[in-house]
């Protein structure tokens, strides 16, 4: 592979290096720990999606290349919305992505809520040495009193109740003794900063709910801000990379870290916050929410439906996990947002893909042509390369016969300017097969063509040397009827047809494109009834198709196309 380009991230890891920062650090059993340690953190509420694929390549990807690691931690501290259903997808999708949280044998795969004992001891610390306080104001005083950009906050009449009361109402709200919001913790900082996240922050709320993994044991939880540093700490984390609307949060992470290592509770050196862009992909929406939308309303057909921007909708639209590390990898990382386009993406499939995919012939848009001088319930074998840039990969064999399935689009009774394929009088090559010369048509009542006649030349067979002799320029790919794979096949295209469907709080529903999935019956190469599901393949003149791995039967293959040969969106 390629030598990673560089960016912001990878200079600020080599200046690290350079200057040792992290290294010569041990974990809890004395064992070395790498000098680069980062972390994907999923909250479990909802299925992956293509921008945080460029979150995993970019964790995963830089802990691969500094001979690192890479957690997989579940931050799962907000019991309402989460769920083991998400927990299963997450790790399925991270996997089939390529990438592997163990390492010299040791799983590290973590969930924040293994930490809530640990979360709750250091809460306690930090009332005892008056970094936070029990506040009791309701929620709406609590919000009027937090100020605004241009106005500092005011102080909560209960802050600086003594540290004891504090801690004695913080036993009895994790006790169970109070309902949900009469009570919170909150960080002692400062309700003037400049900084919103500063204004003594939330640490922990009364939540009686169920949690998916750690069942009625709480009543209390932990917020995500206070949770999210700690939990780097705990594992020795060294880059924790997020995206930039955390920006305004790291002087609380950075606060939450310093104030547990001065109590000594956590090792230095701690773990640094940085930011970079969050992926935003044109033709696409990466808001969970929106997502939720689409599948609830049944306007696409579940979460892995082939037209959705989730992990599982790309596996089984046939994207490969190759063709996305290449796609995260070609786009890179910055500081500033911007919008990527998904033509980035369908490149990224098609160069990957190309090399690799075996190739076959398909007829979408049926139209019969007969050999008028082909021998009767005759048959002669073809044979065309599996893949034609690699010999080594052999040969694929079908028959051809009198009568084939040719592309509608290649006949034309009167042709246009520059057309080269059939017409009245013109030769073209069968690709694979002989040259033939079109005599006619035939049509229905309402003039609409309904078979092409044409005369072959025997001696014109691919891979003889008669063919020498015949120059055509015109090549269109068939199937012979009588033995053709009749087979489904979902046409793809980009789920919207505005490059930003909810731009400005638009409504994007407004902005499907109808044309996002048309099912036809297709005529294939015979061969192709031996198809497993996931095995992808390029039919010749239209593009990647995938054998879906849902619908497909043995022997009857479902086809959905991933991308065309060339961008037919581009202006
Ligand atoms: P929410 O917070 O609404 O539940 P989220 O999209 O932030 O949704 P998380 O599960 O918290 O989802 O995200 C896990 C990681 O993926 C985070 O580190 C987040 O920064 C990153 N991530 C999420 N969306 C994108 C994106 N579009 N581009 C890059 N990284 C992303
Ligand atoms: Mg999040
Ligand atoms: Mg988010």
């Amino acid at each position: 592979a390629a030598a990673p380009t560089s960016n912001f991230l990878r200079a600020i890891i080599d200046n690290d290096a350079a200057t040792g920062h992290y290294a010569g650090r041990e974990d809890a059993h004395g064992k070395p720990l790498p000098a680069v340690v980062t972390r994907f953190p999923p909250e479990p509420n909802g299925y992956l999606h293509i921008g945080h694929a460029k979150s995993i390549c970019l964790n995963f990807g830089l802990a691969r290349d500094y001979a690192g690691r890479c957690h997989l931690r579940f931050d799962d501290t907000n019991p309402a919305k989460e769920d083991q259903e998400y927990v299963d997808t997450i790790i399925d999708s991270v996997r089939w992505l390529g990438f592997d949280w163990t390492q010299d044998g040791s799983e590290h795969l973590y969930y924040a809520s293994d930490y809530f004992p640990l979360l709750y001891q250091m809460a306690e610390y930090l009332i005892t040495a008056g970094h936070a306080y029990v506040d009791s104001q309701s929620a709406e005083d609590m919000a009027a009193s937090r100020g605004s950009f241009s106005e500092p906050g005011r102080d909560s009449p209960f802050r600086n109740r003594p540290a004891d009361e504090s801690l004695d109402l913080f036993r009895r709200m994790k006790a169970g003794e109070f309902a949900d919001g009469e009570h919170i913790l909150r960080a002692k900082i400062d309700m003037a900063s400049p900084n919103m996240n500063m204004r003594d922050p939330a640490i922990y709320r009364i939540r009686h709910a169920h949690h998916h993994r750690t069942g009625d044991a709480w009543c209390i939880y932990p917020m995500y801000d206070y949770t999210h540093p700690i939990s780097d700490a705990l594992e020795n984390i060294t880059h924790s990379l997020c995206t930039l609307e955390f920006q305004d949060h790291r002087p609380f992470y950075d606060w939450v870290l310093e104030r547990l290592a001065e109590g000594g509770f956590l090792k230095r050196p701690l773990p640094h916050q940085y930011e970079f862009a969050r992926l935003n992909l044109t033709y696409a929406i990466t808001s969970k929410r929106k997502l939720l939308q689409l599948v609830e309303e049944k306007i696409v057909d579940g979460w892995d439906d082939p037209r959705m921007p989730t992990i599982v909708g790309i596996r089984r639209r046939g994207y490969t996990p190759e063709s996305v590390q290449l796609f995260c990898e070609r786009i890179g990382v910055a500081k500033a947002d911007s919008w990527i386009d998904m033509s980035i993406l369908e490149g990224a499939l098609r160069d990957d893909l190309d090399p690799k995919a075996p190739r076959a012939a398909a007829v979408l848009n049926p139209l019969k042509l007969v050999i008028d001088n082909f021998p009767e319930n005759d048959t002669v074998e073809c044979s065309a390369p599996v893949h034609p840039h690699d010999p080594s990969r052999g040969v694929r064999t079908f028959p051809i016969s009198k009568t084939l399935w040719i592309e509608e689009e290649d006949f034309m009774e009167v042709p246009s300017k520059g057309y080269f394929r059939l017409f009245p009088g013109n030769k073209v090559r069968l690709r694979y097969g002989y040259v033939v010369e079109c005599t006619g048509c035939d049509k229905d009542e309402n003039g609409k063509v309904i078979a092409v006649h044409c005369n072959y030349f025997a001696d014109s067979k691919s891979g003889t040397e008669g063919s020498a002799n015949y120059k055509v320029k015109g090549n269109i790919h068939w199937v012979s009827a009588a033995h053709a794979l009749q087979a489904e096949i979902r046409l793809y295209d980009r789920l919207f047809s505005d490059p930003h469907p909810d731009a400005g709080g638009r409504d994007f529903k407004l902005a499907l494109n109808p044309a996002a999935k048309t099912v036809i019956n297709a005529y294939l190469e015979p061969g192709m009834a031996s198809t497993l599901p996931d095995q992808r393949f390029q039919f010749e003149r239209h593009g990647y198709f995938v054998a879906d791995r849902v619908d497909s039967q043995p022997g009857k293959p479902v086809f959905n196309r991933i991308a065309t040969l060339k961008d037919s969106w581009a202006k």
